[in-house]
């Protein structure tokens, strides 16, 4: 079964991981640079981005990570672990530091205060049916897509919320809380090919 890291400085670690076993991968927790060493895969998970991104760095994880991305690690990200993964942030995160790789360009916290957190029923063609239970927490939204990234799931408005490229795939919400599991299949299935 294929190894699969999870960055665990902070965030839904947990939650990620019981997927990944439903779906018989082998879990490792990364804490520092040495354990992506063999990885197949790795998840950044939901969190606090900054905060994720700062300890990320005070361990020296930044450029490893980058490394890693550049050499064709197959790669989940949700929510913070979307944030972590775009190559832009939108203004207002300015100075904001990202491990970057998905072209697209993200703006933090972008649903505003009063519906900051909801849940809704989201069709993802390339999922198939049923929709896809999507839980928004504080979460980021895909502006804009780049040529190198596309567009894998869009709200009714219009919104992206999830855009892939190559072996990296980033969700802005959090399938890992609802009982989702197509998108880790997806990217072990990304893993599996690789
Ligand atoms: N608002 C968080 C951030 O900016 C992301 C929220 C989440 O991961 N649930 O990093």
């Amino acid at each position: 079964s294929p190894l699969i890291g999870i960055l665990s400085l902070q965030g839904d670690v947990r939650e990620h991981a019981h997927v990944l076993a439903v779906l018989g991968a082998q879990v490792t927790l990364v804490r520092r640079p040495t354990e992506l060493d063999g990885l197949d895969g790795l998840v950044l998970p939901g969190g606090e981005s900054t905060a994720i991104t700062r300890l990320a760095r005070t361990v020296g994880l930044l450029d490893p990570l980058r490394a890693a991305i550049a050499d064709g690690l197959p790669v989940l990200g949700t929510c913070a672990g979307l944030i972590l993964l775009a190559d832009r942030l939108a203004d207002g995160a300015a100075g904001q530091e990202t491990i970057g790789g998905l072209d697209v360009t993200v703006r933090r916290n972008a649903f505003g205060a009063q519906i900051a957190s909801f849940e809704t029923d989201l069709e993802v063609p390339a999922l198939g049916p049923p929709p896809v239970r999507a839980a928004f927490i504080r979460a980021p939204l895909i502006e804009q897509v780049g040529p190198g990234a596309w567009a894998l799931a869009v709200l009714a408005d219009g919104r992206v919320v999830a855009a892939e490229q190559g072996n990296l795939l980033g969700v802005a919400f959090h399938p890992e809380s609802t009982g989702e599991i197509r998108f880790h299949r997806r990217f072990l299935d990304r893993v599996a090919s690789r």
